[in-house]
């Protein structure tokens, strides 16, 4: 199966002629060709995206609003199609592209689609010598590039904002999970959307993303990925004075107080270490419990993750799919050996897993839970992002505060007590952009969503996305 780049609303191949291969991570085998693209194909987007800005821009919000809901609706229509290419592309159980990953990318599109319509500006009085407003306008050419983890739903999540307020996208998806991004140039040629308005080019991170970010008409970025390639990107673009939004790493802390309600920590805990093989920003991966209850977690926990099914994605019982690639695989291998190295007991899981017949060289990791470790520790300040987390006790709210704001990240946090006193004292205190206390993933798409510390510059979200994706003018008249 070969995808193209999506230009000016056609699909064609990439001008260098020259293609990747795209591997089924449940199966450890090339099933299709990808562009590999370069920045030649990069103008040419840009280019029709250019062409497109005035037309796009010009159109009413009731008017984008409708095909921006037309392209929900495509979305839903072929949600069994777009879930089954996700789930083989990624590895990901089908169940969960279908629950959570294609309904998400629909939801993105439907909720931008119906916040502009209900946008407003300000205006900041002043008495009788006279007053301001404030205008927000597109800015032009948006540049949005997406991980491999939550491929269409991270994808959208960048792309309906920036189309609804009005801004023509050049986007590029992770080379390692392209197909369902490819699929979303169909459903937007369906819902009526203005040729060029939506551009997508394949291929390698270095080339196409580094195009994308040093394109002199892509003034603003929205990139989620690793922090690595968020400091590359900010390099290129901080003296290009361009507008960025960064969306990058974690190594979230989960902190569990005795007096919680213990079964429903423990089932939202397995869900927050391991959804998606453990492959999500906001992932859990270093589990604080208290001291009192320690054991009784430790024994309870190992028990039911070393009851997951790990299997292949289309398999209605999998828990546990294919991680994305041979390469990620090896890393979170490498953090498991280091762990060990660096003390660490390995309560349960730590090895691969090998299925039967068409999916014997798929890429399955047991979940691996681990104790003993420092939380100073490599294994406890780097993200791993895969099935992997550690278990770490403590005695007080000071301890474990410092050791959850102890790592160079600040993303997403989980905090499981009865008592409300403790929650707001310890929410408002863990370096976090996110907490979450008593459950995990619990989203509400009009808060604003994003990372502190190493995790992220700016926040997406509700209005915090529409308006990144506006320059914002002030008109002061005099009276
Ligand atoms: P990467 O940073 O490797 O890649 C992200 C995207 O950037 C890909 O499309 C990649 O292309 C592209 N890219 C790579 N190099 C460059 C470059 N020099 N210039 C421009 N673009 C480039 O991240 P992963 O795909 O490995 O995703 C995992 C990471 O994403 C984790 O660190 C995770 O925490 C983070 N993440 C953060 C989220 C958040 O909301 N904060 C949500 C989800 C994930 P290619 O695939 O070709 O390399």
């Amino acid at each position: 199966m070969d995808i193209q780049n999506f230009i000016n609303g056609q699909y064609v191949d990439p001008a260098g002629g020259t293609w990747l291969d795209n591997y089924d991570p449940s199966r450890g085998k090339v099933y299709g060709r990808i562009p590999d693209s370069d920045e030649r194909d990069v103008q040419k987007a840009v280019d029709a995206a250019k062409a497109a800005f005035p037309i796009w821009s010009s159109m009413s919000a009731q008017q984008r609003s409708e095909i921006l809901i037309k392209v929900s609706k495509g979305i839903e229509a072929r949600l069994p199609e777009l879930a089954a290419a996700e789930s083989r592309d990624n590895g990901k159980p089908l169940k969960l592209a279908t629950r959570v990953d294609i309904p998400r990318a629909r939801d993105n599109f439907a909720f931008f689609a119906t916040a502009i319509l209900h946008d407003s500006s300000d205006t900041h009085d002043m008495g009788e010598s006279g007053f301001n407003y404030t205008l927000r306008r597109p800015i032009g050419v948006a540049g949005c590039i997406s991980p491999w983890n939550l491929p269409l739903y991270l994808f959208t999540w960048k792309i309906a904002p920036a189309l609804a307020s009005g801004n023509t996208v050049v986007a590029k998806p992770s080379e390692v999970t392209p197909v369902t991004a490819a699929l979303l140039g169909e459903i937007c040629n369906e819902a009526g959307m203005p040729a060029g308005v939506l551009n997508i080019i394949h291929g390698l991170g270095g080339k196409v993303g580094a195009a994308i970010t040093e394109h002199p008409e892509i003034p603003m970025l929205s990139f989620t990925g690793g922090t690595v390639t968020g400091q590359t990107i900010a390099r290129t673009a901080a003296p290009m004075f361009k507008k960025l939004s960064l969306e990058l790493g974690g190594k979230n802390p989960n902190i569990i107080f005795a007096d919680c309600d213990f079964d429903e920590m423990l089932k939202t805990t397995v869900q927050s270490s391991f959804a998606n093989q453990g492959q999500i920003c906001l992932c859990g991966s270093r589990i604080f419990i208290e001291r009192p209850i320690y054991e009784k977690f430790k024994e309870a926990f190992v028990e039911r993750v070393s009851q997951l099914t790990v299997g292949a994605p289309t398999d209605d019982n999998t828990k546990i799919g294919a991680l994305v690639s041979m390469p990620h695989l090896e890393k979170v291998e490498s953090y498991i050996k280091l762990a060990e190295e660096e003390g660490g007991t390995i309560l349960t899981g730590g090895e691969r897993v090998q299925l039967e017949g068409e999916f014997s060289e798929g890429y399955y990791l047991r979940p691996t839970v681990i104790e003993g470790l420092e939380y100073t520790c490599r294994t406890n300040q780097e993200e791993i992002f895969g099935p992997v987390v550690t278990l770490t006790p403590f005695d007080t709210e000071e301890e474990v505060l410092n050791m959850a704001n102890s790592t160079s990240y600040g993303l997403a946090a989980t905090i499981w007590t009865s008592d409300l006193k403790k929650a707001h004292r310890v929410g408002s205190k863990v370096e976090s952009g996110i907490v979450w206390v008593n459950c995990w993933l619990v989203r509400d798409l009009r808060t604003p969503f994003g990372g502190m510390k190493n995790s992220g510059v700016g926040r997406e979200g509700g209005f915090e996305a529409l308006h990144f994706f506006t320059e914002t003018r002030n008109i002061c008249i005099k009276l």
